[in-house]
């Protein structure tokens, strides 16, 4: 007896709820749509010419933050969440580093044995202005991923300066798309806004973005015929808003995250230890122990110069399944480097250009 077409169809529906045989369905979930990926060029740099963008019109705040964990853990595998902290909630990873530092104190016994601190992940628009590395990508609108290093470009920009010679130098807003002269900044509405000048250069432990800055205030700008940057006319920057990405969809919302009790179960699933074992004798490592003074989990100067396993992490090797993360760079830590842009080194895509 011939099935009936309306049953067939329950069995594909009721098929597809199962959700099993579809290893691909999570991992498209955690993909960012219009993401920007620098190309490294093959005398291992990178010079690309951006301008942040405003926030989308139905948002307020031009960028997102998500803050996760990522380490490898003693048998190998990989080890990944969000780190509630971003919230102010209590976190079992940075806990559990806050007590690694109050029970061995600012030594190198408890650098080699804290988790990796959470790391931000930042997302705005961007207007790409020039790339010679991937031409195809100028004039168009990306969604951009950073980290610390970046930001603390940005925050940098923003702050006025106090110059011997000039006199105060105003910050500029580095998400306005306006110059010195237009009306909005005239009018004390915004501020104006400059093109980023975003230099990556091939290193050991991964791109340095060091000496990527800001250049003057400026009207945002498009590169001409003659490769010379031609201001955009409001025509043209009405074009550039309705291309603008929202964001908010790409921050892990409080309600996603995982409980402290199901972290813990993760770790111990994938790692076969309880996080917290050796702390079970009845001491309180959550004050001072040995320190004098009872740290933070994340007091940066803590973590630098942290010793750290490298591990060459092939881009097609598994990563933990769940939550999906993209597998960490584990750089040695350059002692001389400064924990920002070692903790930016780390970002996936500059990895990926590195090769
Ligand atoms: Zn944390």
């Amino acid at each position: 007896m011939p099935i009936k077409r309306n049953n067939l169809n329950a069995l594909y529906s009721a098929m597809d709820n199962l959700n099993i045989g579809k290893k691909d369905n999570k991992q498209k979930s955690y993909e960012i749509e219009g993401l920007f990926k620098p190309k490294m060029g093959a005398d291992g740099k990178f010079t690309v010419v951006l301008r942040f963008l405003p926030a989308h019109p139905d948002e307020e705040i031009p960028w997102v933050e998500n803050r996760s964990h990522m380490f490898q853990l003693s048998n190998g595998a990989w080890f990944g969440c969000d780190c509630a902290k971003k919230w102010n909630e209590p976190c079992p990873i940075c806990d559990y580093n806050a007590k690694i530092w109050n029970k061995y104190g600012r030594t190198d016994e408890a650098r080699s044995r804290v988790k990796d601190k959470w790391k931000p992940k930042f997302y705005s628009n961007v207007y790409i202005v020039k790339n010679p590395n991937a031409p195809e990508t100028e004039g168009r609108v990306y969604r951009l991923e950073y980290g610390r290093a970046i930001m603390k470009m940005i925050q940098d920009a923003m702050a006025d300066k106090d110059d011997a010679e000039l006199g105060v130098i105003p910050g500029i807003n580095p998400f306005s798309w306006w110059g010195p002269n237009d009306k909005a900044v005239l009018a004390g509405e915004d501020k104006a806004g400059a093109n980023f000048v975003w230099e990556g250069v091939k290193g050991s432990n991964g791109p340095n973005y060091s000496s990527s800055h800001f250049s003057n205030p400026r009207r945002m700008c498009k590169l001409g015929q003659d490769g010379k940057l031609v201001e955009m006319t409001d025509a043209e920057l009405d074009v550039v808003e309705s291309q603008l990405f929202t964001l908010k969809d790409i921050e892990k919302q409080k309600d996603q995250l995982r409980s402290y009790e199901d972290i813990l179960k993760f770790y111990k699933t994938k790692s076969g230890e309880d996080l917290f074992a050796e702390f079970e004798d009845g001491t309180d490592y959550t004050a001072t122990v040995n320190t004098g003074k009872t740290v933070e989990a994340d007091d940066d100067d803590m973590f630098e110069a942290a010793p750290r396993k490298t591990a060459e992490v092939p881009m097609e090797k598994e990563v933990p399944t769940e939550p999906l993360f993209e597998p960490e760079f584990e750089a040695t830590k350059p002692t001389t480097s400064s924990v920002e842009a070692a903790e930016d080194e780390e970002d996936f895509f500059a990895r990926l250009a590195n090769g």
